[in-house]
């Protein structure tokens, strides 16, 4: 196993930080407190190619592994969980399922703009009734002639307000269950296409997520990403995949509230000293430390196995669960470290700690999580079939 990046995701990373230093950190506050998406800093970051770093060449990608993509999302979360979440969907999940599972025609009619960041994708999966049972869900595609009819809510869609590409899973065959589930192209500006009223969140405030309405929406049938009834099983392999990312994504949440903490308990002085003198203040961070070295080492993991094609769901959702723990019992850690002043919008780490909570229920609950590593652990007979 190799536990160091390369040179060119260590000068990826180096890239992004002074970006995010300079366009980013200033105004994570703000944009937390106005609820406020950054479209413009969202296209920088495709014009310097860091939207694209894991997609193909003839594309206008980079062409790298997927761990350069984790890189890049870690590096956005440790600034901006919001920013950096709608750039992971828009990277793992919508461009995601159309650089994996789509004809060579949508690829290169769609990936370049979203590779550039000239536009935006959204990945519909959830439904108001279906979430974690997400082949429950209702949006019905019906065939009419050369098109197919899409009708149904969509909910908690990232960039779903903002989305110009949508990928929408819907039911084409209402008998064959989740072999009846088709994913389909949906551009910004089709008729009756519509977003639902503005989601309020916790956390993720610079992150836009919408309801997303289909009522009556015509699609050609060259809209039909992969075969009739093959979307539910492309979604459950953009999920595995997306969890790579997740997990990225919440390591660089834990590093930045630790980074906060460290930072503040050496300036922060009581009786007569920083508080960063004190054990139990050195115990939190050296335990912190620890647990985000481990999340990304399981993140590493997932994303070595996935470049070498072999099966990685069980370490996928293993990197997710623990990376998501770690991002939230950190974020905690770190507010208990600025003491009062971690309770005020005055610092980022209350903010850190709200956007934290994402992470234990987007892209599968951590009891979903744990529902998979269990079944893998089931074929491997440490638990009762
Ligand atoms: C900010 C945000 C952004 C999102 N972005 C997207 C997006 O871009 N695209 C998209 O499609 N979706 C998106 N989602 C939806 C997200 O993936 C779902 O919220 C998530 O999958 C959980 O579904 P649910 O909210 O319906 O919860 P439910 O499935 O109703 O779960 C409720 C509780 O029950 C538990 N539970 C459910 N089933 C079981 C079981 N079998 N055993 C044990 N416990 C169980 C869950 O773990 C959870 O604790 C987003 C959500 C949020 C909040």
């Amino acid at each position: 196993m190799n536990f160091e990046l390369t040179d060119e995701q260590r000068q990826i990373r180096q890239t992004l930080t002074d970006f995010a230093e300079r366009e980013i950190k200033p105004h994570a506050a703000r944009w937390d407190r106005d609820q406020a998406f950054p479209r413009e800093v969202f296209g920088q970051l495709g014009s310097l190619g860091f939207l694209g770093v894991a997609f193909p060449e003839p594309y206008g990608g980079a062409g790298a592994d997927t761990l350069t993509q984790v890189v890049v999302v870690e590096g956005l979360a440790r600034y901006d969980a919001g920013l950096a979440l709608a750039c992971a969907a828009h990277m793992s999940l919508a461009s995601g399922h159309l650089a994996g599972f789509g004809s060579d025609a949508q690829r290169a009619r769609y990936l370049p703009d979203l590779v550039a960041g000239r536009k935006i994708g959204a990945w519909c999966l959830t439904e108001p009734g279906s979430g974690s049972d997400a082949a429950a869900m209702t949006t019905r595609a019906t065939r009419k002639g050369d098109n197919f009819i899409l009708n149904g809510t969509k909910m908690f869609i990232t960039n779903g307000g903002v989305a110009d590409v949508y990928v929408v899973m819907a039911v084409s065959d209402p008998g064959a269950a989740r072999t009846g589930i088709s994913a389909f192209i949906v551009e910004r500006g089709a008729k009756g296409l519509s977003t639902g009223r503005k989601i309020e969140k916790l956390g993720l405030r610079s992150s836009d997520t919408a309801e997303v309405i289909l009522d009556n929406v015509a699609v050609p049938a060259a809209s039909l990403i992969g075969e009739p009834g093959a979307g539910y099983a492309q979604a459950l392999k953009v999920l595995e995949a997306g969890r790579i990312g997740i997990a990225g994504w919440a390591t660089g949440i834990a590093r930045g509230a630790m980074e906060e903490a460290a930072a503040y308990a050496k300036e922060r002085r009581q009786f007569g000293q920083p508080i960063a003198s004190f054990q139990a203040i050195q115990w939190m961070i050296a335990d912190m430390a620890t647990r985000i070295d481990a999340a990304w080492l399981l993140t590493g993991r997932a994303a070595a196995l996935r470049d070498a094609g072999k099966p990685f769901a069980r370490e996928a959702s293993a990197a997710k669960l623990f990376a998501s723990e770690t991002a939230m019992w950190a974020t905690t850690k770190a507010v208990q470290i600025h003491g009062g002043y971690g309770y005020v919008t005055d610092f980022p780490v209350e903010r850190y700690m709200r956007d934290a909570k994402l992470a234990e229920i987007g892209e599968g609950t951590s009891e979903v999580q744990r529902m998979i590593i269990a079944k893998s652990l089931i074929k491997e007979g440490y638990l009762p079939a």
